[in-house]
């Protein structure tokens, strides 16, 4: 299984049947004026450069320096998050759900894609696969140790399976060495993968 989706693995320059499906859609529904390609180019963008993991970043620098915004996220996520500036489409509805050393959290859509966009912007590839989706709710401590990541036997791993309605994201532990450090050099040690749960967040160098 792949574990970075933004770059291809020896595959075939071809469009997965995947996306040649969405590109058919795409020219029917402008063809029959439902839709304006260039608003279609911009809400794209919008979401994989302008919004994207770096919000999610601020969300858990902000809750590892700020016990009280902590709490607000722990007893509703989507005002805590909203006060930082992030709402939206695929947001409405967020959970935030903390690592510790007695759990490790993990993120899945067993049934599509679903994920917190104002947050961490479009989901990547692997996310949105059917080998992560079935194996991450069977195996995984196994799917976790194939992203590096090892969960000691006694630290349970719950893994919480997104709908339409709820989404969630993972509040990773602060790591060790980064006392006194400012929200935002703390949000660069934050990865994507961490608040999914498939990573955790970087040591400092
Ligand atoms: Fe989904």
């Amino acid at each position: 299984m792949p574990h970075d989706g933004d770059h291809d693995h020896g595959r075939k320059p071809e469009l997965s049947p995947i996306a040649l499906r969405v590109r058919a859609l795409e020219s029917l529904l402008v063809e029959k004026g439902y839709v304006d390609p260039a608003a279609l180019d911009v809400l794209i963008d919008t979401y994989e450069t302008r919004i994207g993991p770096r919000n999610g970043a601020r969300v858990v620098a902000k809750a590892w320096t700020d016990p009280g915004f902590a709490d607000w996220l722990v007893r509703d996520a989507t005002a805590a998050i909203a006060s930082l500036g992030y709402a939206g489409r695929q947001g409405e509805h967020m959970v935030a759900v903390f690592n510790s050393p007695e759990t490790h959290n993990m993120i899945v859509c067993t049934l599509c894609s679903c994920y917190p966009w104002p947050v961490l912007g479009l989901p990547p590839v692997w996310y949105k696969s059917m080998p992560y989706r079935s194996r991450a709710v069977i195996e995984p401590r196994v799917v976790l140790r194939e992203f590096g990541v090892e969960i000691p036997d006694g630290r349970q791993v719950r893994v919480w399976d997104s709908t339409a309605e709820l989404r969630y994201l993972v509040i990773p532990e602060r790591p060790a060495g980064t006392g006194g450090w400012d929200e935002e050099r703390l949000a660069e040690l934050v990865t994507r993968d961490s608040m999914i749960g498939t990573g955790l967040a970087r040591m400092p160098a």
